[in-house]
């Protein structure tokens, strides 16, 4: 099922470029060095200086960026407040350099800034637990040496985070400049993703909880693994319908800005609810995680895919741990110690 038609009312930005979406709000296209090279970050004008919301991953290019932003655009006026929508590096990566630079406050929810520092901290002691997921999901030898090569990058792509910040609550109203921002927490993509929602200036910081071109990524983790996230998902895509009224412009962090949020809620809704059913019939054989991909990707994608691998592995399982907890699907495990699955009915 393809997207449903968006009004995206900018032109698409030049990378590392600053564009006005209202006055007192900013569009940063923060660079990455991935495929998907940029996420756009926020700044918002406070009564003694900026609110920026997400910070890009931690680089010589967003360090260079974000001095090029302090003086060029800001020029000289101080961050105020450095909120983070969630953990992933692309997100939280600056936050550290900011706060640090400018003395300033952290703020995030409680299981995104606890869920980043376990990690930071963590991250050598999990690979043990995360070689063992990707076996059951049917990984080959060579993945999951590649897996074990290329692991701990986590830490050099997040800058140190402060060790105080201030909590971010569901239903918290945040005053910012003579308005209030609802902060709107969902689940799925991570633990606690907050949104932010201002309804005098009819703007949605959607994160990455609602993206307009491209879907979510919503994975299993591996420290979690009969956990359903592809339920939290969904459940928050019902509750930002409820709370966020239509007229907004959302601010996705990937893609442009655009018009249209109930529609693409609904999209994103019917595109999973399609998927349920064509997975469950290509359930009535037993077929491992990573046979899958075709189903849900409709696409090909190897045991050399690297993090293309891993996101589509911890996706895949989403999808299947959904149907597990719905009833739908068996899981059974071989005596290679591979997980199968198989719809019960359909
Ligand atoms: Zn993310």
């Amino acid at each position: 099922m393809s997207t449903v038609d968006l009004e995206y009312p900018f032109q698409k930005p030049e990378r590392g470029s600053v564009t006005e979406v209202i006055p007192g709000v900013l569009w940063i296209r923060m660079p990455l060095p991935f495929r998907l090279d940029h996420v756009n970050l926020w700044l918002i004008r406070d009564d003694n200086g900026w609110v920026v919301v997400d910070t890009g991953m931690f680089n010589d290019v967003a360090e260079a960026t974000w001095e090029m932003i302090l003086h060029d655009v800001l020029k000289g006026e101080q961050i105020t407040t450095v909120i983070v929508t969630h953990m992933h590096a692309d997100h939280i990566g600056m936050a550290g350099w900011l706060v640090k630079r400018f003395n300033c406050q952290l703020r995030m929810t409680g299981g995104e800034y606890r869920g980043c520092q376990d990690l930071l901290m963590l991250e050598e002691t999990m690979l043990a637990e995360k070689v063992g997921f990707y076996h059951r999901a049917g990984w080959n030898q060579e993945a999951l040496s590649n897996l074990q090569n290329n692991y701990g990058a986590f830490k050099s792509m997040v800058h140190p985070l402060p060790s105080t910040f201030r909590q971010l609550a569901d239903g918290e109203q945040i005053l910012i400049g003579g308005n209030d921002w609802q902060v709107i927490v969902g689940q799925g993509h991570t633990v606690e993703h907050a949104c932010l929602y201002c309804q005098q200036l009819k703007l949605f910081i959607s994160g990455d909880q609602v993206l307009p071109r491209i879907t979510s990524n919503v994975s299993v983790p591996s420290h979690n693994p009969e956990s359903n996230p592809m339920g939290g998902w969904m459940m928050t895509l019902y509750k930002i319908k409820r709370m966020v009224f239509d007229n907004v412009l959302v601010l996705p962090a990937h893609n442009e800005c655009f018009n249209g949020l109930h529609a693409r809620l609904e999209n994103l809704l019917n595109i999973q609810y399609h998927l349920f059913s064509d997975l469950l019939l290509f359930l009535r054989l037993p077929r491992r995680s990573i046979d899958v991909f075709q189903c849900l990707f409709g696409r090909e994608i190897t045991m050399s895919d690297g993090i293309l691998l891993t996101m589509a592995t911890g996706e895949s399982l989403a999808n299947l741990n959904y149907l597990i907890v719905s009833g739908r699907v068996m899981k059974s495990q071989d005596s290679f110690g591979v997980d199968w699955y198989q719809a019960t009915r359909l």
